[in-house]
Formats: structure tokens, C-alpha cells, sequence
């Protein structure tokens, strides 16, 4: 992933104090003339360079907790560009407003940081043995994920590292230190046994030198009275430019032998870091922010990865299932005008499994039976971690659907219980992964239908998975839509018109259902068109009339949800653009620096 500057053609990205004074330098030195450049101590933050009075300003951007940048003091913006943009025309404090920017030359691309040349490597190795993935199910972890992974890795990426050499003593450091050329400024970090804390140890003039590395409360890094910074490697790349509080600049990495040449274990959180993850949520899904914790992610639940994912139970795969496998309780998780939904656990060959089962209350009613089973034919084609599975049909004293357990309920009435703990980033996160999971539907020419908070199920607070496969169809090779026969009992208000007009289905249909989704959750799932009947509805969007702005809506997603009402389907986008930008928007507000 690219930096979010990475385009703006005066972002050097990871180039020095010094760097930056020679291009502006080379820029011809004019009044207002100025660069960006990556900040080296804050993660995510920026420094912009400028030019007054032949002299050059340096000022540090740092990047919010709310995912907005300023500069000290100064007003807040959404992106560096935005920053820049707005001292161009008032230099609020600065030495002078912004007014030339000193473009790269030709062929000098922005430099990359030492962190970006291993990010996309460790991310993936990260996400495979983390959570034993691979193939499409690894590329979807990744997609969801990364904010989330790329705050965990760089907290950890000095792990990495070659001058890293974990938790050894004072004495063998030094062993090392003094082993082979002894060069001015040959460095190596190391873990102390106080919890939290580290040591630089360098050589100067042959002499060993530690100094001791701290964490303070808001989890930045620092040697004693010198710089702070979000993470170690950031320390270690700015001493290499700066003698900050050492007795020199750090020049030559003292290699710590048992570090791997292609580094691929997973990085372990570092001790005032590392939480202890309680998959075990409440039974309704609600699972208090833990403060500085990693929160639970969608791979840590089980049901991420497909119950048939162990190749001895795939090859026992029916759709039919023992009646002695399943064990069902008596509770029940809700109903519908088929039956209810029971608890129960079905028993694999190595596992047993959480299950919701559907049960058919009147196995004579055969229109109501054939509907189940064709829900269940449907369900068995799909596989994906965002779509609730189907474990198969049981034909037993009621027919039953079993599937995956969704403990957490349908999302509207997750959000209108929970109205006041859940933030507008974890609305936008669970929107993500729906969006994920209609991707993967229409890639596989498969219409939903119903696609509706109701029917999104949340495993936990920040995993949802899209369910009820009542209505859905899959689409011919040949066709872009589905066309019904009859109109039936239909969720109006999720339609989009060409459904009602012409009976016409397409996945385009289902993003204006998407649309109406989106608008669910922004409101924490308040019911659309409260006050109107369906045909009032179909008459209203036909005027033009949309849904309103949910008060607590982001722009960006209350755009995407306009352009999710297009009226005319062609126009409408599809949900490979739509999964993109609910991803670009969900990164831009994830991507905040790390903090404890
Ligand atoms: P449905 O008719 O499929 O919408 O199911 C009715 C209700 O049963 C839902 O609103 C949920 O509360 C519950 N339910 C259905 N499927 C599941 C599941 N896989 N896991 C947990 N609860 C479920």
C-alpha cells in the first residue's frame, strides 16, 4: 500500500533533514518554496520543509488520533495534501505561506522508508501463520486487515531486524560488539529484562556504550532526554542519521546471528503490548474496547476459515447430515415464518462446531419445505468469510438447515442496542466486510435479493457476515440479471427501481440494497422510510426523493450511499467498486498512528 502523499509531486518521502535542505537548495532557495517528506519519528506523521528569508523551516506533521493531520498548534486536515493546499493561501503561523512547491526531479521517485521495503512481505507472512491461511481467504484477511496489522507490524517490525538481538545481557552484547571489526558506531538493540524496555549498545573509540530505551504512557520510544518515537526502528533510523543523545551516529549493524536471513515469524507483541485476546465474547457480541489492546479481528473467530476446511471432513461432505452428529438446544436464536432458529452443536470428525439451525415448523407445508431446501442449495455453493456457511440439511424429526453460528445477532438490532459503545469506525469496519462478502457474490454471478442490516449477522462486534439466502438466485452465464416471474412479498424499501418496475435483479440491485444497508447502520439501525408505506416509497424514489444523511454519517460514506441510489442501473456502480471505496475510506480512518 502505497503512502496516501505518494502522488503529490513535491512528497520526497523518506529523505533526511539534510536531503531535504539540498532539493530545496537545488530549488533555487525562493521565498515560499517548499517540500513534504516523511516524518522519521512518528508513525503516519509528515514534515514539511520551507523556504523564508534563505533560510529553511522544518515542520513536523503529525498524524491525529482521529486519523487528521496538523501541525503543532495549527488547524486540523484531513490528508497532507489538504494541509498543504490550506497554507498555500494563509500561513497561520508559519514563517510564510506556502508558494512554490519544489517539484522532484525527473526519475527521482519518493525514497521509501526502511519499514516499506519489508511491510508487504511481513503483512503476508503475518496474516498466513497467524491464522493458517492461504489462497483467496489469505488475500481477504489481508484486504480487511491491513490497517489493523500494518499498526501491529510496525510496533513489532524491529523484531526484523538484524541489529535486533532480543533478550541477551549486558556482557554478551558486548561479546558481540567486540567480535570482528570494531568500527566507530557498530550498533546492535536489545531487550532488558525489566518489562517494556531496551538498550542501545554501540562501540566508540573500542569503548561499549548502553544506553537505555524507554517507553512512556502514550507508548512513544525515547532515549533518555532525547527524541521520542512510535516505534524502535524509527529510533534506530533517525540515530543513523542523527547522534541525538548518542555518543555518535549509528553506522554499522552488529548482526545477530540467529536471526533468520529471510525473516518469516510471526513478530510477538512487545510485553506492554501484548494482550491476551478473549475470543470468548458476550453471548450477544458485545465485547468492551479493550484500551491498547489488539482488538479481536474477523480471523480470530473460528468460523472465518470454512468448517470443511480440514480435507478429512471435506471428503465426508454431504448435504445430507446425521441426525447423531447434530445436538440441539433448546434455545432459540429467533424465527421467521418457516419455524425458528435453534442453538445446537454439530460434531465434525476433530471438532465440534457452534451451529444455528433452521427448523421447519410444518414439514407438510411442501411449498415452505421446497423454499428451505432451495435456500439450502443455494448456501452450499458459497464459501467465503464474510457469508454465513451452511454445515448442510437434516432430515430428521423436523427438516433443519444448520448453519455457522452468528452469535451476535442481526446487525440493526445490535447497532440500536448498542447505540452508544459503538464508534462510526467499527460501523464503517462491519460495512467493509459486507461489502467483501457481496463482491465475492457477484463475482460469482449469484444475486442476494435481501441484502438488509437484518440480515447481516455479527460473529462478534467487529466481524459480520452477510445471511438469509431466502430469495437469492444464481444468475445465468449468459445473463446479467435474474428476472422474476411474479412479484412477491418483497422488501420494498431495499429495492432498487428497476426491480419493482421490470422484476429485474442484478447485483447492481443489490448495491442499492447495499445503499439502504449502509443507511441502516450510519443511523444504528433505524427503520427506512419510517413514516411511508412501500408504494409511497416506489413514488417518492421515482420523484428523485432519496433516504436523508444519517446524522453521524461520514461525507465520504453518505456519498458512496448516493451513488449507491443511482437510478439507472448501468450508471449504478458495481461492488468491486464499491468494496474499494468502503476499503479506501475504511484505511484512511484506521490508519492512525500506534498508541498504547
Ligand atoms: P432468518 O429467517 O434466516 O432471517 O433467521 C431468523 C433469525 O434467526 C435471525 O434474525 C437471527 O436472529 C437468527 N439466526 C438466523 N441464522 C442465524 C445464524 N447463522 N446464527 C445465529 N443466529 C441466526
Amino acid at each position: 500500500m502505497r503512502d496516501v502523499a505518494f502522488n503529490l509531486p513535491f512528497f520526497y518521502g523518506s529523505i533526511s533533514r539534510c536531503e531535504a535542505d539540498e532539493y530545496l537548495r537545488m530549488g533555487g532557495m525562493t521565498d515560499g518554496l517548499f517540500l513534504l517528506r516523511l516524518c522519521l519519528r512518528s508513525l503516519g506523521g509528515y514534515v514539511l520543509s520551507v523556504v523564508h528569508d534563505l533560510k529553511i523551516y522544518h515542520y513536523p506533521i503529525e498524524r491525529q488520533l482521529n486519523g487528521t493531520y496538523a501541525i503543532a498548534g495549527g488547524k486540523s486536515h484531513c490528508g497532507p495534501e489538504e494541509l498543504c493546499e490550506y497554507y498555500s493561501r494563509d500561513a497561520d503561523g508559519l514563517s510564510c505561506v506556502l508558494r512554490k512547491p519544489c517539484i522532484r526531479p525527473a526519475g527521482v521517485e519518493p525514497k521509501p522508508g526502511a519499514f516499506d521495503t519489508i511491510r508487504e512481505h511481513m503483512l503476508r507472512e503475518y496474516a498466513r501463520q497467524t491464522w493458517n491461511l492461504e489462497g483467496d481467504t489469505l488475500e481477504q484477511a489481508i484486504i480487511s486487515q491491513a490497517p489493523q496489522l500494518q499498526k501491529l507490524i510496525a510496533t513489532t517490525a524491529h523484531e526484523k531486524m538484524a541489529w535486533y538481538h532480543a533478550s541477551i545481557a549486558r556482557e554478551e552484547a558486548e561479546r558481540r560488539l567486540y567480535s570482528g571489526a570494531q568500527p566507530d558506531g557498530k550498533y546492535l538493540l536489545r531487550q532488558r529484562k525489566e518489562a517494556g524496555t531496551y538498550a542501545l549498545s554501540m562501540l566508540y573509540g573500542k569503548t561499549a556504550y548502553h544506553y537505555r530505551i524507554e517507553l512512556d504512557k502514550s507508548g512513544k520510544f525515547s532515549i533518555p532526554d532525547g527524541s521520542k518515537f512510535d516505534t524502535l526502528w524509527q529510533l534506530v533510523e533517525y540515530l543513523k542519521l542523527k547522534s541525538d543523545g548518542v555518543i555518535s551516529v549509528l553506522r554499522e549493524a552488529c548482526n545477530n546471528p540467529s536471526q533468520p536471513a529471510d525473516p518469516v515469524r510471526p513478530p510477538t507483541l512487545p510485553p506492554n503490548r501484548q494482550s491476551v485476546i478473549s475470543l470468548a465474547c458476550n453471548p450477544d457480541g458485545y465485547t468492551p474496547e479493550p484500551m491498547g489492546e489488539r482488538r479481536i479481528l474477523p480471523m480470530d473467530a473460528s468460523s472465518y476459515v470454512s468448517p470443511y476446511s480440514d480435507p478429512e471432513d471435506l471428503k465426508d461432505k454431504k448435504l445430507y447430515l446425521k441426525r447423531e452428529c447434530l445436538l440441539i438446544d433448546e434455545v432459540e436464536l429467533g424465527s421467521g415464518n418457516f419455524g425458528c432458529v435453534k442453538k445446537g452443536v454439530y460434531k465434525m470428525r476433530k471438532q465440534q462446531i457452534d451451529v444455528a439451525i433452521k427448523v421447519l415448523k410444518n414439514d407438510n407445508e411442501k411449498s415452505l419445505k421446497e423454499e428451505l431446501m432451495k435456500e439450502a442449495e443455494f448456501m452450499q455453493k458459497l464459501d467465503n468469510p464474510y457469508i454465513v456457511r451452511m454445515i448442510g440439511v437434516c432430515q430428521a424429526e423436523h427438516l433443519m438447515l444448520v448453519m455457522e453460528m452468528a452469535s451476535g445477532g442481526p446487525l440493526n438490532k445490535f447497532l440500536s442496542s448498542k447505540k452508544d459503545q459503538i464508534s462510526v469506525d467499527n460501523v464503517v469496519e462491519l460495512l467493509h466486510q459486507v461489502s467483501i462478502g457481496m463482491r465475492y457474490l457477484e463475482e460469482n454471478n449469484f444475486v442476494h435479493r435481501d441484502l438488509a442490516a437484518r440480515n447481516v449477522l455479527l460473529v462478534n462486534q467487529h466481524y459480520a457476515k452477510i445471511s438469509d439466502f431466502g430469495l437469492s438466485k444464481a444468475i445465468g452465464a449468459d445473463d446479467s440479471y435474474y428476472k422474476a416471474r411474479t412479484a412477491g412479498k418483497w422488501p420494498v424499501k431495499w429495492y432498487a427501481p428497476e426491480c419493482i418496475n421490470f422484476r429485474k435483479f442484478s447485483s447492481k440491485a443489490d448495491v442499492w440494497s447495499f445503499g439502504v444497508t449502509m443507511w441502516e447502520a450510519f443511523t444504528f439501525g433505524q427503520k427506512p422510510y419510517k413514516k411511508m408505506k412501500g408504494p409511497e416509497v416506489v413514488t417518492f424514489i421515482e420523484q428523485g426523493g432519496r433516504l436523508e444523511r444519517p446524522p453521524e454519517c461520514p461525507d465520504e460514506m453518505h456519498e458512496l450511499m448516493q451513488e449507491c441510489w443511482t437510478y439507472k442501473c448501468d450508471d449504478r456502480p458495481g461492488f468491486e467498486q464499491v468494496e474499494s471505496k468502503m476499503r479506501n475510506y475504511y484505511y484512511q480512518i484506521t490508519q492512525k498512528p500506534a498508541t498504547v
